[in-house]
């Protein structure tokens, strides 16, 4: 050592030589289960589950507080109570069918690392490389594989089917192609300051395509993520947009993926065995209170009365379950928890919508597309499934679940509870269970065709089931106990981060800031994840930090150098918020395409508000 050091400095110097030496020596103890930190999740969605298997594999005690009797929040199945007899299962119900496409990186490394006898859950992720779309005009079903036409003869088709059968113009393709372009060399500044702030309708300048276009670029938003384009974020749209357009340019292998098997048989239960396993325990218990001391989290105050005490809380609830329980206090601790807390009721419901599933079970298998369904022309914008065919087992329905009878499942999600229904003629908000189940089973009717006639006939339907989270309102109507988060214009603004400024608590759920900024159950994943590396920078862990793979990092590496180029672009002020399209003479006028939105509307809700 320095003889010239003071005495106080050599003080100092071993003051903080035995703090580093404490640090090490407890995260030795800690790496040696000797010590533990303890932690409250409630909520036990995937973003808890996601957050308790990240903590739990670097050593924490942990317990999962879930309000309901099964885990697995909006993913899990919703078994038909009373359905299965002779010793077969209930036949198996969910809140909506599950889909993960090639772009969710966290939650299918969270699969991965999920054992299932001699496999992982990653290993029941079944390929979906088709599409169609069903029109209920008497036309046949439109198919198209979800992969870069590899012939000639499939790119003539993909054409054949745009340009005849659904009224597409070139003009739309171009409009629509510069557009896409525009976004994908935009800059992440660009899009946050400008994109975010406007609708995706807006953005594209939705009005200017011809109205067979209008009515495909107002539906894939709403049939894809709930989302009406004309209210959802244009970043938020855009991102994802950019992302499915991707993966339709890849090889097919991965562009969608569907579980091989009801979701909480397959997914949930394996992955709760395997929390257990791993020391996590679970409580049924809802938290009505997050109670404060001396700026931090004291105690998750349950239902029933008890408290919920651990050195650290995540909150994994529902954006509205939080809001909820941001009191007074908590809000004067954290500006962003005040913000949430504060915005008007009739703001924050736009922040919310209605997505529910209803499953249809049949007396044959109609398998009708390896993938995906699209019912475009449909008021209640409806997607679905047809789920026997990519399970494990053929002849699983009939076999193990129900009363022997049910062979076929097709799994349809509504998106739109506020139109009108072509046959009922009532919006599906304002409808009984019955009238909901007899629309979407007379558009299907109408819609799935092939050239040969229809594919489903009356005899075919045994029986249905509607999303237990939806029930039935006195004097009419439906009350939606799980509401999807949505991304109105602004939105990002009052989105919390994982990390809040209360130093032992963090936030997990799909509503937390995350590169995939889309309510699912990547974006829950990442937000666990974000939560778990905020616990760890705390505690000053060792442990590896939990991975996080940007989503925008996927996109086509041929346009990141114009993205870099637009990120100097956009910060120079000469160019006054441009984009570089728009500094070419006559481009704008000849595509009658819209000009860059204004800068700087991401306060948008809160000007709102
Ligand atoms: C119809 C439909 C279909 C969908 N399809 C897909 C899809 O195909 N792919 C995809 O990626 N995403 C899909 N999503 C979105 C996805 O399901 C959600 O974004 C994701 O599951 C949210 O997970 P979470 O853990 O954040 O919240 P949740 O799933 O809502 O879990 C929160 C948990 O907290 C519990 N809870 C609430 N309040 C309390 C309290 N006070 N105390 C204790 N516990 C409480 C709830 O009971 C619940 O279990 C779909 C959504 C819907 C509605």
């Amino acid at each position: 050592m320095d003889a010239t050091h003071s005495a106080a400095d050599r003080e100092l110097i071993a003051l903080v030589c035995a703090v580093a030496a404490l640090q090490q020596a407890q995260r030795l103890l800690w790496a040696a289960g000797m010590t533990k930190t303890s932690i409250a999740i409630i909520g036990g969605g995937v973003a808890g589950l996601s957050a308790a298997h990240e903590l739990a594999e670097r050593g924490f005690e942990v317990t999962v507080y879930e309000a309901r009797r099964a885990v697995g929040g909006k993913a899990k199945s919703q078994p038909v109570v009373g359905s299965g007899t002779g010793g077969r299962r209930d036949l198996p119900g969910e809140h909506g069918f599950r889909f993960f496409p090639a772009f969710y990186r966290h939650v299918v490394d969270t699969m991965a690392r999920i054992p299932d006898g001699d496999v992982t859950v990653a290993d029941h992720l079944r390929p979906a490389p088709e599409a169609a779309l069903g029109l209920p005009d008497g036309q046949p079903l439109v198919r198209f594989l979800r992969r870069r036409p590899r012939r000639p003869s499939e790119l003539a088709a993909t054409f054949a089917a745009g340009f005849q059968g659904l009224g597409v113009t070139a003009a739309d393709l171009v409009r629509f192609g510069e557009r896409v372009l525009r976004y994908y060399t935009s800059c992440p500044e660009r899009r946050l300051a400008q994109y975010e702030g406007i609708s995706w309708w807006d953005y594209l300048g939705g009005d200017r395509y011809s109205p067979a276009f209008q009515r495909y670029l107002a539906a894939v938003p709403r049939v894809m993520v709930a989302m009406d384009p004309r209210h959802g974020s244009a970043r938020t749209i855009g991102d994802i947009s950019m992302q499915l357009l991707a993966d339709q340019a890849g090889d097919g292998r991965q562009a969608d993926r569907l579980l091989a098997g009801p979701t909480t048989e397959t997914w949930i239960d394996p992955w709760r065995r395997h929390l257990e396993a791993l020391g996590v325990r679970f409580k049924r218990g809802a938290a009505r209170a997050i109670r404060v001391r001396r700026k931090t989290i004291a105690a998750f105050e349950l239902e029933d009365g008890t408290l919920a005490r651990a050195d650290h809380y995540v909150c994994a609830v529902p954006i509205e379950a939080v809001r909820a329980l941001i009191g007074p206090e908590l809000a004067a601790l954290d500006p962003a928890l005040a913000r949430l807390q504060a915005m008007p009721a009739p703001t924050f419901a736009r922040m919310t919508a209605w997505m529910n599933g209803l499953q249809l079970y049949l007396r044959r298998d109609v398998p009708v597309v390896r993938g995906h369904m699209f019912y475009p022309e449909s008021p209640w914008a409806l997607t679905s499934v047809s789920q026997p065919q990519f399970w494990r087992e053929r002849g699983a329905l009939e076999a193990r679940y129900g009363d022997g009878r049910v062979r076929g499942l097709i799994s349809v999600d509504i998106s739109d509870f506020g139109m009108a229904g072509t046959f009922v003629g009532k919006a599906a908000r304002d409808c009984t269970p019955a009238e909901i189940a007899r629309e979407v089973w007379q558009h299907l009717r109408a819609a799935l065709r092939t050239a040969d006639g229809p594919l489903l006939d009356d005899d075919d339907l045994i029986g249905w089931h509607l999303d237990d989270e939806l029930e039935a309102r006195a004097g009419g109507g439906l009350i939606n106990r799980a509401p999807l988060l949505v991304h109105p214009p602004g939105s990002w603004a009052v989105r919390p981060e994982a990390a809040t400024a209360i130093p032992n608590l963090v936030l997990a759920g799909d509503f937390v800031r995350t590169s995939t900024d889309i309510a699912s159950m990547e974006g829950a994943n990442e937000a666990a994840r974000r939560a778990v590396n905020a616990i760890l920078d705390r505690v000053d862990s060792g442990a590896a930090r939990c991975g996080l793979w940007p989503m925008q990092a996927r996109e086509p590496a041929i346009y990141a150098a114009a993205r870099r180029i637009d990120a100097q672009v956009f910060a120079n002020r000469w160019a006054r918020g441009r984009h570089a399209f728009d500094l070419i003479p006559g481009l704008a006028a000849s595509l009658g395409a819209v000009p860059s939105a204004p800068a700087a509307v991401v306060e948008g809700m809160r000007d709102a508000a």
